[in-house]
């Protein structure tokens, strides 16, 4: 009997299975159901909406190396939006406004390494938000009430998808507990938010990353930040980065100093905060594909994409 040898697909057949896997249009029917959940909370708020950038001469530096994607245009380097967040600050310079949204567009070009993480895309959408004035309780406690609203939306709306993708309608939380790097560190090891995530029930807060520098510096314990990260239960890991801002000048150059960041990039945006006009902020974004991950407990984020956006996939569309 002659073994048959099944031939690898091609770049195009492999993108037109993706396309046409049967859960598709409902996974995405959740998505669409969060975004429009996340709309109207924002409204009701009194969040006002900016449309996002793709392209600027500054962009978030992350914390983690990417490739870069960046382009000549009117003899100038524009960058791909990794993240808004300088232009959150910036735009709440404007005295009349004190809070804003941005259902935003990342490009990040992530190494071949986070292929398999099952969270990882190399573009996605987060949903950003930053308010004039307030502080980390405040955000975190605005986004433990946005996740309940959406998800007591989306079982309201589409009951019968939700049954089918999760297993379960979505429930309500009490209050989210709240971890600290540190102390998670000490007693489970390099791997505790892994750990963590996967022995947890409900969202909980992760307290305390060091990174970017724009994340502020907590000015009674210097060497600890006042950022905090929300991890979805169940393994499925981070869902939104957050933390109140630098504004001041000289901490922003500090911080930069601790950090490595190259100065020269962020002239422009420096010489706004040497005149004190950063305004004070605290902020976060959520992933959108990540929070669908999570509702409809996919294996992999790439499940929620109609094109494949793994990273260091050949595409062809
Ligand atoms: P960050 O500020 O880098 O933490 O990004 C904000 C949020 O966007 C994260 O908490 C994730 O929910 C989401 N996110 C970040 N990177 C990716 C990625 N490569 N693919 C999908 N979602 C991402
Ligand atoms: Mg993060």
């Amino acid at each position: 009997m002659e073994l048959e040898i099944l031939a690898e697909p091609t770049v195009l057949e492999s993108t037109v299975s993706h396309l046409s896997r049967a859960k598709l249009p409902k996974i995405l029917k959740v998505q669409q159901a969060i975004v429009r959940a996340s709309h109207d909370f924002m409204f009701k708020k009194g969040l006002t909406q900016l449309m996002p950038l793709m392209l600027s001469p500054i962009t978030d530096p992350l914390n983690h190396g990417v490739v870069d994607a960046s382009i000549t245009y009117a003899e100038q380097r524009w960058s791909l939006t990794k993240s808004m967040i300088f232009h959150k600050q910036l735009a709440l310079m404007h005295p009349d406004l004190d809070s804003l949204y941005i259902v935003s567009p990342n490009v990040r070009l992530e190494f071949a390494d986070r292929a398999d993480t099952g969270r990882h895309l190399f573009e996605f959408t987060q949903i950003d938000f930053e308010f004039k004035g307030k502080d980390r309780f405040f955000v975190m406690e605005f986004m433990e009430e946005l996740v309940n609203f959406v998800f007591k939306r989306l079982n309201e709306e589409i009951p019968g998808l939700i049954q089918e993708l999760r297993g379960e309608l979505l429930p309500q939380y009490e209050k989210w507990p709240v971890y600290r790097t540190e102390k998670l560190e000490a007693q489970l090891g390099p791997d505790y938010e892994k750990i963590k995530s996967e022995e947890a029930t409900d969202p909980f807060w992760l307290l305390n990353h060091t990174r970017e520098f724009y994340d502020k510096e907590d000015p009674k314990r210097p060497g600890t930040y006042l950022n905090y990260d929300v991890i979805w239960p169940e393994g499925f890991g981070e869902g939104l980065s957050g933390a109140e801002r630098e504004h001041e000048y000289r901490q922003i150059r500090k911080r930069m100093a601790d950090v490595g960041t190259n100065e020269q990039a962020f002239t422009h945006y420096l010489e706004v905060a040497k005149e004190g006009r950063i305004p004070k902020t605290a902020g976060g974004g959520f992933g959108v594909e990540r929070m669908t991950r999570f509702i409809c407990r996919l294996q992999d984020i790439d499940e929620v994409t109609a094109f494949s956006r793994k990273p260091f996939t050949k595409a062809v569309f």
